[in-house]
C-alpha cells in the first residue's frame, strides 16, 4: 500500500502511539478532586503547554488561552458562530468548516483569490471600507487543503489592523508543515487539529487572544474554563501535546525532506504536457502537489490508483467520499473539466524517493503516459 493522501489525515506517531497504550486505562477526569482527577489536570495542562510551545506562545503572559476541542471543524465553529452578529469576512477558498457558514450566516462576505488562490488584499479592503459593523472578523487559511497554497497572513493582518478586525487562520493543514508562529504572525485566533500532526483522533483546538470574549457552543459543566463543557479527552489531548511537541522539534528536517520530494516529482510530471501542477509557481505546503490532467474524471482514476494500492484524493471530495465541487478550484476560475481531473498527492516525511517512483510508475500506467 502507498498512502499518498495525509492531507486528509497522517499515521499516529509511533512516540504518540506508545503514550495512547499507556492512557488506554481511562480513570482519567480532570474535574475529580482525588489523585487521579488531580493527575489527569496535569495530564491536560502539560498538553497545553506543548501545544502553546508549537504555536509560539506563551501561556504565562496570558495574552493567548487555548481551548480544548475534538476537531478543527468545532473549533472553526467556535469561533464563527461568535460572530454572527458581526460582520466576517472569509477566503472563498476555505475548508467547508468556515466556508460552508455562507449557508447560515448568508451576510458573511467572501474575499476573492487570483488564479493561484492567493488573497486579493485589494478585494479584502474594499469589502473592510464598506462594513459598517464594529464587530468584525477576517477568516483565512493559512493553508490550503486541496493546492498547498500559502497566505501572506501578515498582510492580512496588516489589513485587520487597519479597519480594527479581528484576525483568524485556519491552520489546520500549514501546522507541522511550516512553522506556525501566532504571536508574530499577529493572530487574534488560530485553529489546529491533532489528527493531521500524527496524534490520532478527538482533539483540536482553538487559540484565541485572552481579550477577546468568546461564547461557548456547548453549555454543561463548565470545563475549558467554560468555553467547552464536557469531560475532557484526556488521551486524545495528551497525544496532540506530544505530537506538538514531535513535530515542532523535527519541523525544519521534515520540510527540507519533503519539498525534496515533491520537487522531485513535479519536475518528473511537467514534462507532459497534459499534465499541470496547480499554482506551481507560488510558495506551497512542502507536501503538496494538486494535478490537472486533461480530459480525464479523477473519480475514475482514484479507483484505478486504489486497485493498484496507491491513495490519492481527488481535489475536490472532501468529506464522507463524496464528490462535491470544490470551491477552492472554482473561485481560482479552474475550468470545470480541469476540476474534475485534479488528483491531490499529499506526502509525508516518513515517505522515500522509492515511493515517488512507485507512484510514477503507477501514474504512467493510468494515464498512458
Ligand atoms: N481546516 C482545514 C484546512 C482542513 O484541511 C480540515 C480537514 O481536512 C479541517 C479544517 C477540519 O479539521 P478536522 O478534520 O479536525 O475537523
Amino acid at each position: 500500500m502507498l498512502y499518498l493522501d495525509h492531507n486528509a489525515t497522517t499515521f499516529i506517531e509511533p512516540k504518540v502511539k506508545e503514550l495512547m497504550l499507556d492512557l488506554m486505562e481511562g480513570g482519567l477526569n480532570p474535574s475529580s478532586v482525588h489523585a487521579q482527577g488531580r493527575f489527569a489536570k496535569k495530564i491536560i495542562e502539560n498538553a497545553r503547554i506543548k501545544v502553546a510551545r508549537g504555536v509560539g506562545i506563551d501561556l504565562i503572559s496570558r495574552e493567548y488561552e487555548i481551548v480544548f476541542t475534538a476537531s478543527g471543524t468545532e473549533s472553526n465553529n467556535l469561533l464563527l458562530r461568535n460572530y454572527y452578529d458581526g460582520d466576517i469576512f472569509i477566503a472563498s477558498i476555505e475548508h467547508p468548516s468556515v466556508f460552508n457558514h455562507l449557508r447560515y450566516a448568508p451576510s458573511i462576505k467572501e474575499i476573492k483569490v487570483d488564479s493561484n488562490g492567493i488573497l486579493d488584499l485589494e478585494d479584502l479592503e474594499r469589502l473592510l471600507f464598506n462594513s459598517s459593523s464594529q464587530k468584525r472578523l477576517i477568516s483565512v487559511m493559512m493553508a490550503n487543503n486541496e493546492s498547498g497554497v500559502i497566505q501572506n497572513i501578515k498582510a492580512i493582518g496588516n489589513l485587520a489592523k487597519k479597519y480594527n478586525a479581528k484576525l483568524h487562520s485556519d491552520a489546520v493543514q500549514a501546522f507541522g508543515k511550516i512553522p506556525v508562529n501566532v504571536e508574530e504572525l499577529g493572530l487574534d485566533y488560530c485553529t489546529i487539529s491533532g489528527h493531521k500532526i500524527g496524534a490520532g483522533y478527538g482533539a483540536s483546538c482553538l487559540i484565541y487572544k485572552s481579550n477577546n470574549n468568546l461564547s461557548p457552543l456547548l453549555i454543561g459543566g463548565g470545563q475549558e474554563k467554560n468555553l467547552r463543557s464536557g469531560t475532557e479527552n484526556v488521551l486524545a489531548i495528551s497525544c496532540f501535546g506530544l505530537a506538538c511537541d514531535i513535530v515542532t522539534s523535527e519541523i525544519d528536517t521534515r520540510y527540507t525532506k519533503m519539498k525534496r520530494l515533491r520537487d522531485i516529482l513535479e519536475s518528473r510530471l511537467v514534462k507532459y504536457d497534459q499534465v499541470d501542477v496547480v499554482s506551481k509557481n507560488v510558495v506551497r505546503l512542502p507536501n503538496t502537489t494538486l494535478l490537472t490532467i486533461k480530459n480525464t474524471n479523477a473519480q475514475d482514476k482514484l479507483i484505478a490508483f486504489d486497485l493498484r494500492g496507491v491513495q490519492v484524493s481527488s481535489g475536490s471530495a472532501c468529506s464522507s467520499g463524496k464528490v462535491a465541487k470544490s470551491n477552492t478550484l472554482q473561485a481560482m476560475g479552474i475550468d470545470e473539466l480541469d476540476a474534475r481531473s485534479a488528483i491531490r498527492v499529499s506526502t509525508s516525511y516518513s515517505q522515500t524517493e522509492k515511493d515517488i517512483d512507485t507512484f510514477l510508475k503507477v501514474f504512467r500506467e493510468i494515464y498512458k503516459l
